[in-house]
C-alpha cells in the first residue's frame, strides 16, 4: 500500500463564493479529475471504470476541500471514489437489503414503522456514497415527485396513527426552498402530524445549502422539526459545517447524526470519539451508528459485529453516554432498528 503523504487539505479546488445550486453544477463526476485535484495517481487505485457505470461518481468541491491532498487512504475520498471491489458479487448482499420496496404504499411513500412514514422526495443526492443502501433503488418508479405527492398526502391524511413524516431520498435538501415550502405546507394541513424529520447529508457535503430561507421556513413550521444529518468522520465537520449547523440549532431545530460503520473509514475508536466530539461542537447529538446494510457492491466496507460491539464498549469508557451513538442494524420486517447487542 502506498504511504500517505500528509499534505495540506485540497482547499484550492473549491470556489465557494457561489450559490449551492451553482456548486452542484460544478460537482466532480470523473474519477480522474478527482484524483488530479488531490494530486493522486490512478495507478494507486483499483480499476474504477466498471463501478462508475453502475453508480456514477459525484462529489461537490466543498467536500473535496476537506480531503487531504496526496493521501490515497483519505477517509472522505474512500467514501466516494468508485472502486473495482464494487463489482464483486457477495453472498448475503442484495439490491434492496432492507426491503424498502415491500414497504412502498404509494409511489415514493414507505410505511415500515408504527407512527411514521418516509417520503422519497427525490432521486438526487449531492454526493454518491459508495456504501449507499439505496444505490440500486428504482427511483424512476418510486419517487414522490410533485405530481405523486397528492397520493402520498392522501395516504397520510387517511391514517391518523401517523404522527411523523420523514423526508428522505435521495436527499430531500436537493429540492429547492420553494418546493420544500409547498410540501411542508401540505403536510402542515394534516392535523394528526406533529413531527417533521429531514434526513440529509447536504449540511455535511454542501453546507451552503443551509440557506437563511430554509432555516426560517423550518423555524416557522408548526411541526417539531428534527434534522438527521449523515457524517461518518470527524474531518467532515469543520468550521464551515459548524457555522451552518449552528444556524439550524439557534432556530430550534433538533439536530442528530446517523453514521455508518465503515471498514477503512471510521472503524477505529479514536475516529469515532473525534466524530462524536466534533458533532457535539456543532450542536449535533450522535444518534445512530449503523452496521452496514448488506447492499450489493459494498461488502468491502463491512465491519464484523464483534468488532463493532467492542468499539462501542471502548467509546463508553471514554465518552459521556450522550456522545455514544446507538449501534444498530436494520432488519427487513422488524418493527424498528435492532440494537446490535440483541443480534
Ligand atoms: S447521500 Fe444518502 S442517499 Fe445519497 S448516496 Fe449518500 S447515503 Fe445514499
Amino acid at each position: 500500500m502506498p504511504k500517505p503523504m500528509l499534505n495540506k487539505p485540497a482547499k484550492s479546488v473549491a470556489n465557494l463564493a457561489i450559490s449551492w445550486q451553482q456548486q452542484l453544477t460544478q460537482a466532480i463526476t470523473d474519477p480522474e479529475a478527482l484524483l488530479l485535484a488531490l494530486k493522486l495517481k490512478a495507478e494507486d487505485f483499483s480499476d474504477y471504470s466498471a463501478a462508475r457505470q453502475t453508480f456514477g461518481l459525484k462529489v461537490p468541491l466543498a467536500y473535496i476541500s476537506k480531503m487531504q491532498a496526496g493521501n490515497p487512504r483519505d477517509p472522505l475520498l474512500l467514501q466516494v471514489l468508485t472502486q473495482a471491489q464494487e463489482m464483486v458479487t457477495s453472498a448475503g448482499y442484495a439490491k434492496d437489503p432492507v426491503a424498502d420496496l415491500d414497504a412502498s404504499k404509494t409511489p415514493g411513500l414507505l410505511h415500515k414503522y408504527h407512527g411514521r412514514v418516509l417520503l422519497i422526495t427525490t432521486a438526487a443526492c449531492a454526493v454518491h456514497c459508495r456504501y449507499c443502501f439505496r444505490r440500486h433503488f428504482p427511483y424512476q418508479t418510486q419517487q414522490a415527485g410533485r405530481d405523486q405527492w397528492l397520493q402520498s398526502i392522501n395516504y397520510i391524511r387517511q391514517d391518523n396513527s401517523i404522527k411523523e413524516v420523514i423526508l428522505s431520498g435521495g436527499d430531500p435538501l436537493m429540492l429547492s426552498d420553494e418546493k420544500l415550502d409547498v410540501l411542508i405546507t401540505q403536510l402542515e394541513a394534516i392535523p394528526h402530524i406533529s413531527r417533521l424529520r429531514i434526513h440529509s447529508r447536504l449540511p455535511v457535503v454542501l453546507p451552503d445549502r443551509i440557506t437563511d430561507r430554509l432555516v426560517q421556513r423550518l423555524a416557522s413550521s408548526r411541526f417539531n422539526v428534527c434534522m438527521v444529518i449523515h457524517a461518518n468522520h470527524a474531518s467532515e465537520i469543520t468550521e464551515t459545517e459548524i457555522k451552518a449547523l449552528k444556524k439550524l440549532q439557534l432556530a430550534g431545530i433538533q439536530l442528530l447524526n446517523q453514521a455508518v460503520l465503515l471498514n477503512g473509514i471510521n472503524q477505529q475508536v479514536n475516529e469515532q470519539i473525534d466524530l462524536s466530539e466534533n458533532l457535539y461542537n456543532a450542536g449535533v447529538l450522535p444518534y445512530y451508528l449503523h452496521l452496514l446494510d448488506p447492499v450489493q457492491g459494498a461488502a468491502h466496507f463491512d465491519v464484523k459485529l464483534d468488532r463493532a460491539l467492542s468499539l462501542i464498549k471502548q467509546m463508553r469508557s471514554k465518552l459521556p453516554g450522550f456522545l455514544v451513538p446507538k449501534l444498530v442494524r436494520e432488519i427487513a420486517g422488524e418493527a424498528g432498528k435492532i440494537p446490535a447487542n440483541e443480534l
